[in-house]
């Protein structure tokens, strides 16, 4: 049957591929006692849904077309290897008889079990592999289930499509979608998340389209159906048919071509029309982003969400590991700034070693970023001197997230001066005038902005916590996601009044949430006075060509009649008057 479902767009552009459906959430199943009778039938039940798995990914290979991409195989392939090894074939058996346990839950204790081992691998690529462990227990738990045939439709779909895989979820964290780096998947779906929510942000840093809040994605799509992600109208349309893939094609197409067209502008200095040199930074999640960047043009990185490398482990990274990440980075840009942003855990970039968020009443409020570092300064310094080492290797500055009170940037600084001095007596180098900049996410601190701009040395507006303290409403919950509104007059004023007493007061501001990187509001930024843009790569050159058809003089009163507006269809009239 062919449909379509509805849901935002976090990363544009098209992508035709195959259903692959993946579910890294806990696999939560009843646990019930067997009666002594009924224990071998139990066997027998859990034995006959491990062959449903084991023949479905045997027919899902034989119905691969020969231009697939190598992973399609390989995974299946890893998919039955893993099934057939004892560790799951036969453990859970013995737990069954030795327990009197159902199949499913001695399935997933025995799953748990494994990636317990799995996050204790030191080798990453290895330690990742957990995923593809839970994901061959959910095809048994599916079959134990009754649940979808996922053995058809590769080939009924058609052998001469482009063979890319599209990941449909139900909901994915930051974490998961870091992992998904690694494979080149063709698309990402899922049921729920805001548009602004960590994982929506590094599914657009990988630069392919992806939809979240699509509600019934994961439950109504079988592996292998064939998928149009239409991350410019935010559509997903399940088997199409001929005609509207035909359609699909020919857009696809015209998009190559745009973006192939934009190259073109990767040396060009971003200026306006009237000669008003704009800067245009990359935001980053992990060293292996830094070439994309470059690639892009970027002029130094504005944001490196450093994390990102704290994630998918249960131990923490060491001073030396963090330092060689963040090495890695300073030297690839050559000179070029590149702004490392101090540890922004909790909230749903919850550390597996326990940051606590998982108890937390309400993450986003809670022991986040600069607070939770400031909880733990042995975590803190670990990481502070890992950045002060990194910066003898080129120019790097400091960015403090989610300030909120004078006196977390004097605990800081504080801080800073205790690292440098142990850093000193272990005879290690460092830039003495590395610069110290604090992120304007919470509205306090752009209401009170005078305190924190003398304390430090530049400001960086990070546009997706703005909105979402000063709207109350959580960015990751897809059911207020029609309410975060960039538009909105009281987050207006907060960006515009940041821009304007930073500028008035010479501490460079720029703005490296997602309002930076999305194309409609290039203009008003810079009618509000933005100079400094810092996005993710694969936006860099679409807003430098809008930089560069822009006069300031055209859209400064513009951009102050819109702050003015109180209207918001009036509003948005305005902005389509000044994107024309
Ligand atoms: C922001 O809040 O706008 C920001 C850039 O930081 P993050 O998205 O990582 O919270
Ligand atoms: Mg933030």
């Amino acid at each position: 049957m062919n449909f379509v479902l509805h849901g935002h767009a976090v990363s544009t552009g098209i992508t035709v591929g195959y259903a692959h459906l993946v579910s890294t959430a806990r696999l939560e199943v009843a646990h019930y006692e067997v009666a002594e009778d009924r224990v071998e039938a139990e066997v027998k039940r859990f034995d006959a849904a491990m062959r449903t798995a084991q023949d479905e990914l045997y027919e899902l290979k034989t119905q691969i077309a020969a231009d697939a991409p190598a992973e399609f195989g390989a995974f299946l392939d890893l998919h039955r290897m893993i099934l057939n090894d004892s560790a799951l074939s036969q453990v859970p058996r013995e737990l069954i008889r030795s327990r009197r346990a159902n199949a499913e839950w001695a399935l997933v204790q025995q799953m748990e079990r494994l990636s317990e081992r799995f996050d204790e691998i030191d080798d990453p690529y290895l330690r990742e592999r957990k995923a593809d462990v839970q994901q061959a227990v959910e095809r048994v738990l599916k079959a134990m289930m009754g649940g979808a045939d996922t053995s058809k439709s590769l080939a009924e779909a058609g052998a001469t499509e482009e063979q890319k895989l599209i990941v449909v979820a139900h909901d994915l964290s930051p974490a998961d979608m870091i992992l998904f780096k690694r494979h080149r998947y063709g698309g990402f779906v899922t049921d729920v998340g805001g548009v602004t929510s960590h994982t929506a942000i590094v599914a657009r840093s990988l630069g392919i389209p992806a939809l979240v809040g699509l509600h019934h994605a994961h439950r109504t799509i079988s592996e292998g159906e064939l998928l149009i992600v239409d991350g410019v109208q935010g559509l997903l349309v399940v088997n199409p048919d001929a005609a509207v893939l035909a359609e699909y094609r020919g857009r696809q197409t015209q998009l190559k071509a745009e973006r192939q067209r934009l190259k073109l502008l990767k040396k060009t200095p971003a200026a306006t029309l009237d000669g008003t040199p704009i800067e245009l930074f990359a935001n980053i999640e992990l060293p292996q982003d830094t070439p994309e960047a470059i690639e892009a043009g970027a002029e130094g990185v504005g944001l490196f969400r450093t994390e990102f490398l704290f994630l998918n482990r249960k131990d923490l990274p060491s001073e030396d590991e963090q330092f060689e990440a963040y090495r890695q980075v300073v030297q690839a840009m050559q000179g070029r700034p590149v702004v490392l942003r101090t540890l922004d855990v909790g909230a749903d970039k919850a550390m597996d070693g326990g940051d606590g968020s998982h108890n937390m009443p309400n993450p986003a409020m809670g022991l986040r970023a600069i607070r939770y570092c400031l909880a733990e300064p042995q975590i803190f310094l670990t990481q502070l001197r890992a950045i002060l080492r990194a910066s003898h290797y080129g120019k790097v500055r400091i960015l403090l997230p989610m300030l909120a009170h004078v006196h977390e940037i004097e605990q800081t600084l504080v801080l800073i001066a205790t690292a440098r001095q142990q850093l000193d007596e272990r005879k290690l180098p460092y830039d003495k005038a590395v610069e110290i900049g604090g992120m304007i996410e919470i509205p306090a601190a752009a209401l009170a902005l005078p305190i924190f701009m003398r304390r430090l040395n530049f400001l960086s507006i990070g546009t997706n916590d703005l909105i979402q303290y000063t709207l109350a409403i959580d960015r990751t919950d897809d059911a207020v996601a029609h309410l975060y509104d960039p538009l909105h007059p009281a987050v207006l004023t907060l960006v515009a009044n940041t821009i304007q007493t930073a500028t008035r007061g010479g501490v460079p501001v720029a703005v490296c949430g997602e309002m930076a990187g999305d194309l409609k509001l290039t203009r008003l930024l810079l009618g509000l006075g933005l100079r400094n843009f810092s996005m993710h790569p694969s936006q860099l050159l679409l807003i430098k060509e809008r930089i560069l058809r822009t006069r300031l003089a055209d859209v400064q009163t513009m951009a102050q009649r819109i702050l003015r507006t109180t209207d918001p269809a009036k509003t948005r009239d305005l902005l389509t008057e000044l994107n024309t």
